[in-house]
């Protein structure tokens, strides 16, 4: 990486406001790449001038009149030999209209308008020329850019870097070769400075080889970054666990149920990789009930079995309670003590599982995120399981998988060294293909692809809330009837203190008007035994009607709930109905989700969003979807936090080259480690790290 000051020619003070944009190196600015372009190149007699197009024109100002009213503006005017053309400014400055006295020829950019009198431009870029001033010879890029960093001084630092010779290939001959793309150096020179008979079209989309080019590469940066993080952890070293014997066996048999053929498939991946004496790095993705929970249970056995501990953390009280619940009641009968450990128990409770978890007494340690705090100490922890692993940041997985680094030694041997842990990673927010060929291509991903026998799919209703009364009779006689429902209240982005009084109202409102039902509340606020209290009642079917914010939304489960209504539905992201959605249909009866939506406050992506969830219920195609709608960075969640973004590349339109990135990636991790760093320092100067964990 090349500092800035290299260049001669860029002032201090430019470095420091190129330094504000998060250029730091010769490097990044060369990636620094334009938003998009003008055409200067030409200029268009008044005459000619189209509607909608952007424009250049060259005149002499004849009018120049500042108005106040209806409100100041600066009115110029300008003339050609074929015609007039008003200019219209609402900010501006003094110096502005000095410098558009009339009688100044003057070049003019802009959008050309119908305006009151004739055609117009609102806020043209203009600058002053004499008659034989010449026209750029290239279209003008227009770069991102922060306040005080004027588009002429960062294409000028650009400028002195494209002359500057460093512009090399990165690619060995061979892989340049089939590529069959423009090197590196034509293509950045060609986006910056672009000649004037390319089509803007190809540039604006992209599709242009010199743009296909730099996103080919910069996906081959991000493959080689997280390929090779990926290898560096295969090396380190984890406790090597053969396959169970007896406690698999010995879970299966009890369980009312027997894995489908998807749950066997990922329970063998897991298996072969714990056996490795290098740490798993699995990510185990299935949609909301799918069956995850037994698998991660399968593979903690397979350690357990062993002698070795292992840690299984959710994002909330709720689930963890709810896992502790199902492990214990499928563990205990085996023998195994399971703990629990959350940021709400009292001392008493959470000194005895400290103990537990300590002495090695329990050999599976559910809780929260409490569970990585550091008066927490495991005997021999050889397994963490994260479930919904998008809800932490990366810092808590972190945390979480250096408590098995803690010096150990490897059994038997003696020599001391530090192990990790194994790792399982699951989600229930399904991940399109391309997301984790690029954002995960350091790990390992399994993929629950069916979901368990006997579910009838849940059927989804649109229905305006202009029709809410109707819904609620509706509610209360299916409830009425041995039926239990969900009641979703609406989310409330700006307020968490509105959300929780429309929930407080809707449960007080529903409990007067159903009296004869069992209703109940639960919201985020609450004290975890009270929340805990009211999911057991209605587990248990003492609560018929449940009303509830969306901490409902990941993991809750229970399986006679048939019926859910979400009120303004239009405000909730995809992923977020899917996961509400997938509370029901969990059992045998039939079930239903209402989705009522606001007809006046539903917005273009919102009606997007309910055709999506109204038309699918398969979790891969709503995530693709969503891809689509909101781009990577949000599907994301805090996975990336701190770690960049593709900048260039786009994952749906260029699939294609990710393919090709990963394949000659592999490559050259195996045949040029000398092409591999090079390439990374060109391009991780532009993104530090693309892997933190
Ligand atoms: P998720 O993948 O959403 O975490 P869970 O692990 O909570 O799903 O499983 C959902 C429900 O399906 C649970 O009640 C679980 O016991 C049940 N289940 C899991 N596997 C099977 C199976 N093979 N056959 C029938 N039911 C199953
Ligand atoms: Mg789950």
């Amino acid at each position: 990486m090349r500092p800035l000051s290299e260049i001669k020619g860029v002032s201090p003070a430019l470095r420091s406001q190129l330094e504000k944009l998060g250029i730091h190196s010769v490097e990044a600015l060369l990636l620094h790449l334009p938003l998009r372009y003008l055409d200067e190149t030409r200029i268009t007699a008044i005459r000619d001038l189209r509607l909608g197009e952007q424009t250049q024109i060259e005149g002499v100002v004849v009018h120049n009149e500042v108005s106040y009213k209806p409100r100041k503006m600066l009115n110029v005017r300008v003339q050609d030999d074929t015609g007039v053309l008003n200019l219209r400014f609402l900010h501006f400055y003094p110096s502005q209209v000095s410098a558009m006295q009339p009688g100044q020829r003057l070049r003019v950019f802009g959008e050309v308008r119908p305006g009151f009198f004739g055609y117009e431009m609102v806020h043209p870029t203009q600058r002053k020329v004499s008659d034989d001033t010449p026209v750029s010879q290239a279209l003008t890029p227009v770069y991102p850019t922060t306040a005080g960093l004027s588009q002429s001084a960062i294409r000028k630092a650009v400028n002195l870097v494209l002359q500057d010779q460093h512009l090399g290939e990165t690619l060995p001959g061979w892989a340049y070769a089939s590529l069959l793309m423009p090197d590196f150096a034509s293509s950045v020179r060609l986006l910056h400075q672009p000649s004037p008979d390319i089509a803007l079209s190809t540039l604006e989309d992209h599709s242009h080889p010199a743009w296909q080019r730099l996103a080919y590469d910069e996906l081959l940066a991000q493959q080689l970054s997280m390929r090779q993080h990926y290898a560096r952890r295969k090396q380190s070293r984890a406790p090597a666990i053969p396959a169970s014997k007896t406690l698999v066996a010995g879970l299966l048999k009890t369980l009312p149920f027997a894995l489908t053929a998807a749950q066997q498939k990922v329970v063998a991946e897991i298996s072969h990789d714990l056996a490795l004496p290098h740490p798993m790095q699995r990510l185990l993705q299935g949609d909301v009930g799918s069956g995850k929970t037994i698998v991660a249970c399968v593979a903690a056995l397979q350690l357990i079995e062993q002698g070795w501990q292992v840690a299984m953390m959710a994002p909330t009280e709720i689930l963890a309670e709810q896992h502790f619940k199902k492990l214990a009641a499928w563990l205990q009968p085996l023998g195994i003590t399971v703990a629990w450990l959350t940021g709400s128990q009292n001392k008493k409770e959470r000194e005895q599982s400290l103990s537990l978890i300590a002495s090695g007494e329990a050999m599976l340690a559910v809780g929260t995120h409490a569970l990585f705090q550091d008066d927490v100490q495991f005997k021999r922890l050889g397994l963490s399981i994260v479930d919904e692993q998008h809800r932490f940041g990366v810092g808590q997985r972190l945390a979480l998988r250096k408590k098995g680094t803690l010096a150990q030694e490897m059994p038997g041997k003696g020599t001391p060294g530090s192990i990790e842990p194994h790792q399982l990673m699951m989600s229930a927010t399904p991940i399109p293909r391309t997301l984790s060929m690029s954002y995960y291509a350091d790990l390992d991903v399994s993929v629950i692809d069916e979901l368990p026998p006997g579910r009838t799919p849940v059927a989804t209703r649109l229905i305006a809330d202009d029709r809410r009364e109707e819904i609620l009779q509706r509610v209360h006689d299916a409830c009425a009837q041995g039926q239990q429902a969900y009641w979703v209240c609406p989310l409330i982005e700006e307020s968490e203190a509105l959300q929780l009084q429309t929930a407080n109202d809707t449960y007080a409102y529903m409990q007067q008007a159903f009296p004869k039902l069992k209703v109940g509340l639960v919201h985020g606020r609450m004290k975890t035994p009270e929340k805990q209290a009211i999911m057991q009642a209605f587990s248990a079917n003492k609560i018929h009607l449940l009303v509830a914010t969306t901490v409902i939304e990941v993991g809750v489960d229970v399986p006679n709930a048939s019926l859910m209504v979400i009120e303004h539905a239009e405000r909730m992201g995809l992923s977020q109905l899917h996961q509400l959605r997938g509370r029901v249909g969990r059992g045998a009866a039939k079930s239903t989700c209402i989705l009522l939506y606001s007809k006046q406050q539903c917005s273009q992506i919102g009606r997007q969003r309910l055709k999506v969830i109204y038309e699918s219920t398969d979790g891969f195609e709503i995530a693709q979807a969503d891809l689509h709608i909101r781009g990577p960075g949000e599907l994301l969640g805090t996975r990336q936090s701190g770690v960049p973004m593709l900048k260039i590349a786009d994952l749906e339109r260029d699939a294609h080259l990710l393919q090709l990135a990963k394949i000659t990636a592999d490559q050259l991790l195996q045949r040029d480690p000398a092409a591999v760093s090079a390439h990374l320092q060109r391009w991780l100067s532009q993104a530090e790290e693309w892997v933190k964990v």
